[in-house]
């Protein structure tokens, strides 16, 4: 975890507060920050100036986003589109033993970083018409996906819970798109990351898959955490802050093709 001087090293000269408070922190969302056993919640800036000045003071370890408050309502009047894919939904197929352990690898990455975020990339797109996907490391061992219209964060509850069910792996409500994602995601990793998926199809394939691409796309196919997206209240980890837990950065990655973990493993 980072010690509160780099910490508030990393405040004064590493973060970036206009793109944060441009496209994250923005006057309508409620903030959080925690420090040491302490949660301060239902605060909102309205410039960069007085966002700098209060986690400058605070130096909270962690800084979440939750609701979009509109009117002085108890329940949120919106709220990010986000989905969540925790490196733990595929601990059973992840190869380098490093899934018994609360860390992810560059390995894993490959095949359950890689593979889901491409899936999520061309289903929200091509499937939902969304055009601002942006894709950010968790800081830990997943990834969080923004969709970042100002359209998606007025979906209701429900909006969201039909979105997240017609996101889970099914060859049967939209064959051809899976079949595309078999293509496009699937036979490109088979070819590039050849090894390790022929290490992960050697012990998972199943009698009824088609062949190895169809048996690799289902198996990295987006695993999201429900609750992330549709939970109007839920707290979301804000890009560029620190994981609590690691340090690390809540970094957004520069497109579904980037591997935070080229390098060492983190713990
Ligand atoms: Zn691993």
């Amino acid at each position: 975890m980072a010690s509160p001087e780099a910490r508030l090293e990393y405040y004064r000269n590493g973060f970036p507060w206009e793109e944060v408070v441009r496209d994250w922190v923005r006057p309508d969302i409620e903030v959080m920050f925690k420090w040491d056993d302490q949660t301060r919640r239902n605060q909102t800036f309205q410039s960069v100036d007085t966002f700098r000045a209060a986690v400058l003071v605070r130096n909270p370890q962690q800084i979440h986003v939750a609701g979009v408050y509109r009117g002085r309502n108890v329940m949120p009047d919106a709220r990010p589109l986000v989905f969540d894919i925790d490196m733990d939904a595929y601990k059973d197929l992840r190869l380098c033993g490093c899934g018994v352990a609360p860390k992810a690898c560059a390995e894993c990455w490959e095949l359950f970083g890689i593979g889901p975020m491409r899936i999520m990339d061309a289903m929200l797109r091509d499937l939902f018409g969304y055009q601002r996907v942006r894709f950010v490391f968790s800081g830990r061992r997943g990834f969080h996906v923004w969709v970042m219209d100002d359209s998606a964060r007025s979906l209701s509850r429900e909006a969201r819970e039909a979105l997240v069910a017609s996101c889970w792996f099914s060859w049967a409500p939209d064959r051809g798109f899976c079949l595309d994602m078999v293509d496009r995601v699937a036979r490109p990793m088979l070819a590039h990351q050849r090894q390790l998926a022929e290490r992960l199809l050697a012990r998972s394939r199943r009698t009824d898959d088609q062949d190895d691409a169809s048996a690799l796309c289902r198996l990295i196919w987006p695993k999201l955490d429900k609750d992330v997206t549709t939970g109007m209240n839920h707290a979301l980890r804000c890009p560029y802050s620190l994981h609590g837990v690691t340090g690390a950065v809540v970094r957004p990655l520069a497109g579904p093709w980037e591997n935070p973990f080229t390098g060492a493993p983190t713990t």
